[in-house]
């Protein structure tokens, strides 16, 4: 089924939720009501999750359709605030019509082991994919996918993160990156370090 249908589903099932609620309430009233509402309710935010994967699927298969079209691959983008697993693609190329490798993360906790054909990487996921061949490479500038890659890996040494992401997840994956000897600034790493032995990275800066 493709994804979009699925806002419908939940709809109904939210429909049907709440009037079953409304139905069991035995004392009725103002409080029986609200029990209703609330089961219907639930439907804003997995309505909201559906709407944002089929947007983020969409886009993506639109660069697919356009690397194919060029005969290119195409290479992962992830927002600087991305998670850390898809922060750990950003900057991979797939070669036409191929697929991104399974499993990576820079957290501690293995992601699944299927290859990632496009984005969405999971649901909330906003990255994307853009059209890319080796031969765009300009001489003498830093290639796309490697400038993609230390942003990346900036992004894990400074904690650009979501609230939604724990703290003790990123400082994870930032003591893991200053293990794998990344290629930072040393200032970026001295701040990295600093956030692991605190066990907190600083706020976040705002526009980030
Ligand atoms: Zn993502």
């Amino acid at each position: 089924m493709a994804a979009v249908d699925r806002a419908g589903d939940i709809l109904a099932e939210r429909h049907d939720a709440a009037l079953r609620v409304l139905a069991a309430a035995s004392s009725g009233g103002l409080p029986a009501i609200l029990a209703g509402l609330r089961e219907a309710t639930k439907a804003v935010p997995q309505v909201r999750r559906v709407a944002s994967w089929v947007v983020v699927r969409a886009a993506a298969d639109g660069s697919a359709a356009v690397a194919t079209a060029l005969g290119v691959g195409r290479v992962w983008v992830a927002e600087r605030t991305a998670c850390v697993v898809c922060t750990a693609y950003a900057g991979l190329v797939a070669a036409d019509g191929g697929e991104f490798p399974a499993g990576l993360t820079f957290g501690v906790r293995p992601a699944d082991r299927s290859p990632v054909p496009d984005p969405p990487r999971h649901p909330r996921c906003r990255c994307r994919t853009v059209p890319w061949s080796d031969a765009w490479a300009a001489p003498d500038v830093l290639p796309y996918p490697r400038a993609l890659r230390r942003e990346a890996e900036r992004s894990i040494a400074k904690g650009f993160a979501l609230d939604s992401e724990p703290t003790s997840v990123r400082v994870a994956a930032a003591e893991r990156l200053l293990r794998s000897g990344p290629d930072l600034p040393a200032s970026v790493r001295a701040f990295a370090a600093r956030a692991v032995r605190d066990g907190i990275f600083p706020p976040v800066p705002a526009g980030i």
